[in-house]
């Protein structure tokens, strides 16, 4: 469903992604791992085209995502981030019915019904109609994660989705996405928590300086991992 195809990517003349390319199915979890500055975000940004690619390709379904309507691949191609990103004078059902009403074209009666139904699932009914400013670091990231359900992609790009959050508030975030990757959605996660890592990824990627160092199931790379480099990151990491 994701194909990136030796995809180079510089900023002026640091080379930030270095030939990367992978696949991935429908109902996969991607989960990337590498040090700060390794391309990470780069990569993510690169799959909703929030960055533009200097070389190689990237195809969603087979189409090269430069053929792709970009209002269309938006709502496609979802997206967590680290920080949030909420609209502050917004209440969590208002972040949710934005996308809904001017992206999908959606009634109110519509968007705001789609809302409290994406808000129930990720727990937040009762805080509809707070402003993210009235809700915990976890709480407003699970209106994120609502937020980029109710647009219903294909899937789901998620950046250090826990990593501005206080301990305590990590383990209620990892909880909605593990649910999503049981259920079957399709997930690129930039992520530390090799908890989750562990127990959601179908596949698990090494990059390190823009280029994959070693990929594949999670448990070979924690148990048997080819690489030193591999070996010592991880390491760090659990
Ligand atoms: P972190 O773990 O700290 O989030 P990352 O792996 O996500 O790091 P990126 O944010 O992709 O790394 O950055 C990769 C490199 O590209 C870094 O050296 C960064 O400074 C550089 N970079 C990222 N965005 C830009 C930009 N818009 N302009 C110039 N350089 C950039
Ligand atoms: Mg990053």
């Amino acid at each position: 469903m994701l194909r990136v195809d030796h995809v180079d990517k510089s900023y002026g003349d640091e080379e930030v992604l270095h030939d990367v390319s992978f696949e991935m199915e429908s109902q996969d979890v991607e989960v990337i791992v590498g040090p700060s500055g390794s391309g990470k975000s780069t990569l993510l940004r690169c799959v909703n085209r929030l960055t533009e690619i200097d070389d190689g390709a990237i195809y969603l379904d087979d189409v090269e995502i430069h053929d792709i309507d970009e209002n269309d691949l938006r709502r496609r191609v979802g997206m967590v981030f680290q920080d949030f990103s909420l609209f502050a004078h917004r209440t969590a059902r208002g972040n949710i019915t934005l996308g809904l009403e001017e992206v999908l074209g959606l009634s109110s009666e519509e968007a705001d019904a789609r809302a409290m139904d994406y808000l129930e699932r990720v727990g937040l009914e009762p805080q509809a109609d707070s402003y993210p400013a009235e809700l915990s670091g976890g709480q407003q990231q699970r209106v994120g994660i609502a937020r980029a359900l109710a647009m219903d992609p294909e899937l789901i790009l998620f950046d250090e989705p826990t990593s501005a959050l206080d301990p305590e508030l990590i383990g209620e975030v990892l909880a909605v996405m593990k649910d999503l990757a049981d259920e079957g959605m399709t997930m690129l996660c930039v992520t530390h928590e090799m908890g989750f890592a562990r127990s959601a990824a179908t596949t698990l990627t090494f990059l390190d300086e823009g280029r994959i160092v070693e990929r594949g199931p999670p448990e070979a790379l924690f148990d048997d991992p080819e690489h030193d480099r591999t070996a010592a990151f991880l390491g760090d990491l659990t």
